[in-house]
């Protein structure tokens, strides 16, 4: 993907360095404690995360036994804007993640309003180190990038690219547009309403039917960067040969089967969260091929074997 020189979204709160333990630069690269596998993390604490969020739960509580929650949309207390300039080794990512950002901010400005619940609003987009304090109670690193619908903001820890391509194998600049984009998706689906819906449905539901409803959000997510990458291409002609096989790789090395294998060498379907590898290629391609936000319910209209 072409991004150096083009705009940047100023939508960015760079807390890095600023994190819930006051944690500073040192931290870089030190080994950087379990396994990040948010984005599917099937087996990951995200999913305990986002399940206690559903109900309501402050995830925090178990987090940070004894410590208050901070306000949504305060970040952490210290040093605010990143590391200084000449000194940040990941300052090629932020600008990349920067512009992607702005892209997604034309693209949903544009195509959001094609569903007739008004017009889009920008979300932030969160970058941190080790913790960081979130509308939706503490989190860490280790839980990969995820969105809280509650201060409508992105987290992300910039060293989750390397684990994404060190261990996962998914490489490129465009694998890094997807995990945003993605996440942007979940900002869409929050916008739209479909965020609460399932938030109501999750007390009716048993364990494993609300699975299967995540499993269906997540898919919808990758379909919403599926469309914006269709529409940035169209709109931009800034996508490279590759890009989209980059995304591609990237959704399949964030399915829950392959994650599961990875982490424990079997596969539970019944526990999956986001989809199999194969199913989320699949979504994020039927949103480049149609380009079409309007089709994004169909999702949740098939049955869950034909997904
Ligand atoms: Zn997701």
């Amino acid at each position: 993907m072409q991004y150096e020189g083009r705009e940047e979204s100023s939508n960015v709160e760079d807390q890095r360095g600023g994190g819930g333990y006051g944690g500073g630069f040192g931290g870089f690269g030190g080994g950087g404690g379990g396994p990040r596998m948010a984005m599917g993390g099937g087996v990951g604490t995200l999913v305990i995360f986002v399940v206690l969020m559903l109900l309501g739960v402050n995830p925090m509580r178990l987090l940070n036994p004894g410590g208050g929650q901070a306000p949504p949309g305060q970040g952490a207390p210290g040093r605010q804007g990143g590391p200084p300039p000449g000194q940040d080794e990941y300052a090629d990512t932020v600008k990349l993640i920067k512009v992607v950002l702005k892209d997604t901010e034309d693209v949903w400005h544009a195509e959001y309003p094609k569903l007739g619940r008004g017009q889009y609003r920008d979300p932030k987009l969160v970058l941190f180190t080790q913790n960081v304090r979130s509308g939706c109670g503490l989190a860490s690193a280790n839980m990969g990038p995820f969105y809280c619908p509650a201060d409508r903001k992105v987290y992300l820890d910039v060293q989750f690219f390397d684990e994404l391509r060190d261990r996962f194998g998914a490489k490129g600049d465009f694998a890094v547009a997807y995990v945003v984009a993605h996440e942007i998706g979940h900002h869409v689906q929050n916008l739209a309403g479909i965020s609460d819906q399932v938030h109501a449905a999750r007390e009716r539901l048993s364990e494993a039917e609300y699975n299967k409803l995540s499993v269906r959000l997540e898919l919808q997510a990758d379909f919403l960067a599926g469309v914006w990458a269709k529409r940035v291409d169209q709109t931009k002609k800034v996508l490279d040969p590759g890009d989209i096989e980059e995304a591609i790789e990237a959704a399949r090395a964030v399915g829950d089967d392959r994650l599961q294998k990875q982490a424990r060498g079997y596969v539970k379907p019944e526990s999956f969260t986001h989809g199999t590898s194969k199913q989320r290629a699949r979504w994020f391609n039927r949103g480049y091929e149609t380009g079409d936000i309007k089709q994004m319910s169909d999702l949740f209209e098939l049955e869950y074997n034909q997904l």
